[in-house]
C-alpha cells in the first residue's frame, strides 16, 4: 500500500520534461519553444480541439461548400509543379465512408509530411471536382496513430516539429505514471461537491482522453473553475488584509444634512440611486474603509450618489473630496456640484443660528497666489468641507484637517499606491474611497478586473429622457444626409458634435485632420454656419472660451477631436456626428454618444463611415451602437468581440493565465469562483488550514502578477 501524500502541482512543476520516455535534448527543446519545461507545464497543455470521430468527420457527410472537419488516413500522396511554377501536393485520403483529395498548393513540404498511413485531421471546405469530393489547402492535424472515439488535437507546431501525437503520448505517460500516488485535489470536497464537479485528478486524465465529448465538457469545467478560483483567491486575500490592517474610519449616516440634501432635489432619487446610496452608507458606517466601484451609464445620475457620499463625510465632522482625471472636469464638477448643492446649510449647534453654510472649493494649478493659500489653509483647518480637483489633492503638500471620503470620478486605476497617499494624508485612518466609472463593464468581467473592490451598479436611467436615436451613414452619399440632417436641426435652435477620426499614432496627425475637417465643413457642407474647433493642442484658455461660446449658444457647431470624450454638457446639444466612426471601439463610441440625450429634445447620432462592403462581415461595433443604448449591454457585446486577452500584466503568458476558463464564456464560473474564494477565505484567513491551495497560489503568480491583479 502506497503512504505517500498525492502529487501537487509543485511536484509536477519539479520535474523536468526530459525525465519522460522518447524526450531527448532536441524534443526537449523543441517543447521549451512552447513554454513547455516541465511535467506541469506539458499537462497544462490543454488540447484546442476535440474531434469526435463517430460523430463528426466522416467523408460522406461532407456537404459542399461548407467547412466541416474530416478524420482520414492517407493513401497516396504526389508532387507536380503547375503551369505557372507553383508547387501542388495532392493527397489521396479516406476513411470507412468514402474518399476524397486533398490539394496544398505552395506547400511542397506537405510530400515529406503526409506519409502514408497517417492518420490526419483536416478542416476546411469541401467541392465537388471531376464528379468527386476535394479540398484545397485544409488546416491539418496530425493525429498519428491514435485509437479511441474522440481525439484530442494539441497546439502544434511545424517549425518546433511538434506532433499532437507525440504530445497526446507524453501526457499520457506523465499521467499514468501519477496515478498511483494520485494527483492532489486542494479544493474544499464540499465545495467540489456542491458545484457538483469531477475531482481534479480525473478531470485532468479526462480532458486529454475523454470518452465522450460530454465527459470533456465536464473535466473542462472543473479545471477553468481552478483557474478562476486561484485568481479569485489573490484578490479576495489581498482585499480582506487590506480591510483587515487599515483603520477607517466609522461614519454616522443618519443625520440630518444628507436627509437636507435628498429633501432639496428638484426630484426624487431613482431607485437605482437609493440603493446604491444605501449599500454605500453601510460601507460608512463600517469600520473598514470602502473601497467601492461604482459603475454607472453616461446620465444615470452618479453625481447625486457621489455628492451624498462627501456630505456623509461632512455630516459626521469630517472633509469630502473629488477627484477628476483633469482640470477641466474639475471645474465643471465644481460648477455642477455647487448647483446641485444649492445653499444646503450643515447643521451647526454652536452656531448662533444652528447652522453653517457649506464650504466647498475648487483646487487645482489654475488656482494660484492667495486664492490657494486660502483654500489650503481651509482644508487644513477644517473650514473647507468639501474639495474638488484633480490628483493633485493628495498628491502635493495639501494638509486636510480630517479626510474622510473621498470620490474619484472617471479614473481607470485607483491604485495601491493612490491609497497609500491617501493615508498619509488623513492621521491615521483610511478614508473611505468611491471609485466612479461610466464605462460599464461587464459583472464577471469587473469581478476579476476589479476584484479587490465592491462593485455597485446604477442601472436605472432618470425618468424622462427621450432615447438617442443612432444612425449609420455608410459612404458618402449617406453623409450628404447626415450634413442636412445637421442643418436642419440647428434650424430648429439646437446644436451639434462633430467628432473628428482618431489617430491614434499620432496628436499631431490627429490635430491636423480635425483642422481639415473643420475648413471643409466651414466652407463647404455647413457654410454659413458659425462652427468652432476643439483639439489638445489649444491652449486651455482657447479650449475655454471655445467651450464657453458652445456653451452659451453662440456657435452652432463644434468641431472635435475626442477631448470632448468625458464631462461636457451642453443640454441644447441634439446631434452627435462620429467622422469615421469604425476606428474608434464600442466604449469610446458610447462615451461620445453619451455627450447628447441631456436635454428636453430628441437627439441623434450619426456614425459615419467610408464605405463599408458589407459582405465583408459588416461592422459589428458600429452596428451594436445603432442596435442599443444599454452600456451593460454593449460591454457584453464588446467583450464577446474582443475576445479573450491576456488577464495578466506581463506581456509574457504566465503560468497564472488562464488557459481554459473564459472571462467571456465563463460567466457562471466567474462567480462561483468568487462565491467559493469568499467561504474559502472568510473560514481561513491565511489559508492554514488549505497548504496545497496557498503552496498553488505561490507557484503559480509570481509577485507581479499579484500585484497587478489587485492594482484596481
Ligand atoms: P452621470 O454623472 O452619471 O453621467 P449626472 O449625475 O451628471 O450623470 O446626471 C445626469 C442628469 O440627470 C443630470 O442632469 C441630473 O440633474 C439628472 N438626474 C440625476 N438624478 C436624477 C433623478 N433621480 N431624477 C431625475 N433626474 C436626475
Ligand atoms: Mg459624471
Amino acid at each position: 500500500m502506497n503512504s505517500r501524500p498525492p502529487i501537487t502541482l509543485r511536484d509536477l512543476a519539479a520535474i523536468d520534461v526530459g525525465q519522460l520516455k522518447g524526450v531527448g535534448d532536441k524534443k526537449r527543446a523543441s517543447l521549451a519553444a512552447f513554454d513547455i519545461e516541465t511535467v506541469l507545464d506539458l499537462i497544462t497543455t490543454y488540447p484546442r480541439r476535440w474531434v469526435d470521430r463517430t460523430n463528426e468527420a466522416r467523408i460522406a457527410d461532407l456537404v459542399p461548400g461548407q467547412e466541416a472537419l474530416v478524420l482520414v488516413a492517407v493513401r497516396s500522396v504526389t508532387k507536380r509543379t503547375t503551369r505557372n511554377r507553383r508547387s501542388m501536393i495532392t493527397a489521396n485520403v479516406g476513411d470507412g465512408s468514402g474518399r476524397m483529395e486533398v490539394v496544398f498548393f505552395n506547400q511542397p513540404w506537405r510530400e515529406r509530411q503526409l506519409k502514408e498511413g497517417l492518420q490526419i485531421a483536416l478542416f476546411g471546405k469541401a467541392d465537388t471536382y471531376r464528379g468527386g469530393l476535394q479540398m484545397s489547402n485544409p488546416i491539418v492535424d496530425l493525429i498519428g496513430d491514435r485509437t479511441g472515439k474522440i481525439v484530442p488535437i494539441y497546439p502544434q507546431s511545424e517549425k518546433a516539429q511538434l506532433n499532437t501525437w507525440e504530445l497526446a503520448g507524453w501526457i499520457e505517460e506523465a499521467l499514468r505514471r501519477c496515478r498511483d500516488r494520485g494527483i492532489a485535489d486542494p479544493v474544499p470536497d464540499e465545495i467540489v461537491a456542491r458545484l457538483g464537479m469531477v475531482g481534479r485528478s480525473a478531470a485532468l486524465w479526462t480532458i486529454h482522453g475523454p470518452e465522450s465529448i460530454r465527459e470533456k465538457e465536464d473535466a473542462r469545467r472543473r479545471l477553468a473553475f481552478d483557474e478562476l478560483l486561484r485568481v479569485q483567491l489573490v484578490l479576495v486575500l489581498r482585499k480582506r488584509e487590506l480591510e483587515r490592517s487599515s483603520q477607517g474610519l466609522s461614519h454616522a449616516v443618519d443625520g440630518e444634512l444628507v436627509r437636507r440634501f435628498h429633501e432639496a432635489l428638484p426630484y426624487p432619487l431613482t431607485g437605482a440611486q437609493a440603493r446604491v446610496i444605501a449599500e454605500i452608507e453601510r460601507d460608512l458606517v463600517s469600520s473598514h474603509p470602502m473601497h467601492r466601484l461604482l459603475q454607472g451609464d453616461v446620465g444615470s445620475g452618479k453625481t447625486v450618489v457621489a455628492v451624498s457620499t462627501l456630505l456623509a463625510a461632512v455630516q459626521g465632522g469630517h472633509q469630502g473630496a473629488l477627484m477628476a482625471p483633469t482640470e477641466v472636469l474639475a471645474e465643471q464638477h465644481a460648477t455642477g456640484v455647487r448647483a446641485l448643492l444649492g445653499d444646503l446649510k450643515v447643521p451647526d449647534p454652536g452656531n448662533l443660528f444652528g447652522d453653517r453654510p457649506l464650504r466647498v472649493e475648487l483646487l487645482t494649478n489654475r488656482v494660484t497666489g492667495s486664492d490657494r493659500r486660502d483654500v489650503l489653509a481651509g482644508l487644513a483647518d477644517g473650514s473647507v468641507d468639501i474639495a474638488i480637483g484633480t490628483h493633485a489633492l493628495i498628491q502635493e503638500g495639501v494638509e486636510f484637517s480630517s479626510l474622510g471620503a473621498v470620490v474619484v470620478d472617471e479614473q481607470h486605476r485607483f491604485g495601491v499606491e493612490q491609497r497609500a497617499a491617501l493615508r498619509d494624508k488623513s492621521s491615521g485612518h483610511v478614508p473611505d474611497v468611491l471609485v466612479m466609472t461610466a464605462t460599464p463593464i461587464p459583472r464577471t468581467a469587473a469581478m476579476t478586473v476589479y476584484g479587490d473592490l465592491d462593485v455597485s451598479v446604477l442601472d436605472e436611467m432618470p425618468p424622462g429622457r427621450t432615447p438617442i436615436l443612432t444612425k449609420w451613414a455608410n459612404g458618402p452619399l449617406l453623409e450628404v444626409e447626415v450634413w442636412a440632417d445637421v442643418r436642419h436641426e440647428i434650424a430648429e435652435g439646437r446644436q451639434a458634435y462633430v467628432v473628428c477620426p482618431l489617430i491614434d499614432e499620432s496628436e499631431k496627425l490627429e490635430v491636423a485632420s480635425a483642422e481639415e475637417t473643420f475648413q471643409r465643413l466651414l466652407l463647404d457642407e455647413l457654410h454659413g454656419l458659425s462652427i468652432g474647433l476643439l483639439h489638445g493642442r489649444l491652449s486651455p484658455g482657447e479650449k475655454q472660451m471655445t467651450m464657453d461660446l458652445f456653451r452659451a449658444g453662440q456657435l452652432d457647431v463644434l468641431v472635435a477631436t475626442t477631448v470632448i470624450e468625458v464631462g461636457v454638457d451642453v443640454p441644447n446639444a441634439t446631434m452627435m456626428v462620429i467622422l469615421d466612426a469604425d476606428r474608434f471601439g464600442i466604449a469610446q463610441l458610447h462615451q461620445l454618444r453619451g455627450r447628447v440625450g441631456r436635454g428636453q429634445h430628441a437627439s441623434t447620432c450619426w456614425l459615419v463611415t467610408q464605405e463599408h462592403d458589407a459582405d465583408n462581415g459588416g461592422n459589428p461595433r458600429v452596428e451594436a451602437l445603432v442596435a442599443s443604448t444599454d452600456g451593460f449591454e454593449l460591454a457584453e457585446v464588446d467583450l464577446d468581440l474582443r475576445g479573450e486577452g491576456t488577464l495578466m500584466s506581463t506581456s509574457q503568458k504566465g503560468r497564472s493565465d488562464l488557459k481554459l476558463a473564459s472571462l467571456r464564456r465563463d460567466r457562471e464560473l466567474v462567480a462561483l469562483a468568487r462565491e467559493a474564494a469568499f467561504e474559502i477565505v472568510d473560514a481561513d484567513p491565511g489559508l492554514v488550514d488549505h497548504p496545497v491551495l496557498r503552496d498553488e497560489l505561490d507557484l503559480l503568480f509570481t509577485e507581479e502578477d499579484e500585484g497587478f491583479l489587485a492594482k484596481s
